[in-house]
């Protein structure tokens, strides 16, 4: 590990590295990069920065101020194991050349805005973070995205089972929908994959728990990641994504986080377990709580779910993301919390009754969320429910699924849709521009930005759908 920056570039030059490749993220949560040779890297040109422009990244800046620096993050380093050339990797900071100040809509600075403002409270010294992130590995000559796949339309597991729909024979072995968790092969196809992307991962610093097939049929994965700080387990989730893509993509195989690419099926959450420790404790445990909580753990909860509506558009971020969240799929709807239930939005895991074990998670999240602002908005929700003492009244212990209309009726529920949500973010925000944390101008640019490439973009497009509806009307 090197610390300084003449340390890390000797150090990969005898590793051999000729390149380095800097990585940020964009507004939305994608990751973005280009290459400079190791021989531009020195001390100078890593403290100062390596121009972009900045006008062509989504959500950045206008064209007349497009200038922008990558600051890398030396901590970050790795040996980026997807280019022929050894290739040392590194993910950036932005910042404005003008001003010399970190760009205030760069999300990795947002996160750490939120980590600096939790401490700055004095409530906890840190939080932790450990997302479980579900998606799909797909094989590439089934999923053609520019051909309107025909999973689309499959209604009934019989598209799955009689084959024949795109000229491909049926291997056999297919979980139904639903029953993916969780068969060993050959039902279990993508086995191997799935276990070279948990590989790469850890090779490239990356802990990872567990993966598993996921319930929903032929290729829904899970791969759970070790906890870890904000801001590095946003990196975490961005370097997982980029692994899975590139790993399914050595097998011929295509991976997809969108949150519900199959009708009928389960959709792909990223529940994301989270904590507050101060001076190495972890101040959400208390075994005489409701679940061995403590009441900060209570109120962090209150947070959660006062704020559940706002939160979607960070956590929810897409209009498909909306197709997930509904009955019947292990998806929650409602803003309660429950021990074990996974209908609710929040659950208390009661896997372990270890005091560092002890931590909420929080249902709604799906893997199509920018990690970064995902995870420093629910900080922001739950630490507001702390120090306003927001109490999130009884737990819900019984099915949500089951509940009479009336009682259905009673509970506060999740946004419907992404306008929805992005409509309760704007009634809904002073918590997360506290500290500084998000500025009004990314909460306006989030709002305009959604609404008008992705909301109207889907609305106003004629939907597969409505032609069997409305064809012959
Ligand atoms: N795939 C389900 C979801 O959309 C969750 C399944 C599980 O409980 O892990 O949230
Ligand atoms: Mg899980
Ligand atoms: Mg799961």
């Amino acid at each position: 590990k090197a610390t300084t920056a003449q340390e890390l570039v000797e150090q990969a030059r005898s590793q051999g590295v000729v390149m380095a490749d800097l990585k940020f993220v964009d507004v939305p949560g994608l990751w973005q990069h280009f290459h400079v040779p190791i021989d531009e890297l020195s001390s100078k040109s890593l403290a100062e920065g390596f121009g972009f422009d900045g006008s062509s990244i989504r959500g950045f800046q206008a064209i007349h101020e497009s200038d922008m620096l990558l600051v890398p993050d030396l901590s970050t380093a790795f040996i980026d194991p997807f280019y022929q050339h050894p290739t040392l990797s590194l993910i950036c900071e932005v910042r404005d050349p003008v001003s010399g100040q970190a760009y205030d809509r760069d999300p990795r600075h947002i996160a750490r805005r939120a980590e600096a403002y939790l401490k700055a409270t004095g409530i906890a010294d840190v939080s932790y973070w450990g997302p479980e992130a579900e998606f799909f590995i797909l094989d590439s000559a089934r999923f053609d995205q520019n051909q309107h796949s025909g999973y689309y339309f499959i209604d009934s597991a019989e598209g799955f089972w009689n084959s024949g729909r795109d000229g491909t024979p049926n291997p056999g072995y297919r979980p139904r929908y639903k029953e993916g968790y969780f068969p060993v092969p050959p039902t279990d196809t993508v086995a191997d994959v799935r276990a070279e992307i948990a590989l790469t991962l850890e090779h490239v610093g990356v802990g990872v728990e567990v993966h598993h097939h996921e319930v929903a049929t032929a290729g829904q994965a899970e791969v759970d990641l070790r906890f870890d700080s904000l801001t590095r387990m946003g990196d975490r989730v961005m370097l997982l994504k980029y692994v899975a893509k590139n790993v399914a993509r050595k097998y011929g195989k295509t991976v997809t986080f969108m949150p519900k690419p199959i009708y009928g099926d389960n959709g792909s959450g990223m529940h994301t377990h989270q904590s507050l420790w101060k001076e190495g404790n972890n101040l959400f445990c208390d075994p005489s709580g409701y679940a061995g909580l403590s009441e900060l753990a209570r109120y962090y909860i209150g947070g959660l779910l006062h704020h559940g509506r706002a939160l979607a558009a960070f956590c929810s971020p897409t209009t498909n993301s909306y197709k997930r969240l509904v009955p019947g799929f292990e998806a929650p709807v409602n803003l309660v919390y429950s021990k074990r239930n996974r209908s609710a939005a929040v659950r208390i895991p009661m896997y372990s009754q270890e005091p560092k074990a002890k931590r909420i998670e929080y249902r709604p999240p799906d893997p199509s969320a920018n990690p970064y602002l995902a995870f420093a908005a629910m900080l922001m929700a739950g630490l507001d429910g702390i120090e306003n003492r927001i109490d999130p009244g009884e737990p819900l212990d019984k099915d949500i699924y089951s509940l009479t209309p009336a009682e259905l009726l009673a509970l506060r529920s999740l946004p419907a849709s992404l306008d929805e949500a992005l409509e309760a973010l704007r009634d809904d925000h002073q918590f997360l521009l506290k500290g500084g944390v998000f500025t009004r101008d990314f909460i306006d640019l989030w709002i305009d930005y959604k609404k008008q490439r992705e909301v109207l973009a889907v609305g106003t497009r004629p939907h597969p759908w409505e032609f069997v509806l409305y064809f012959d009307v």
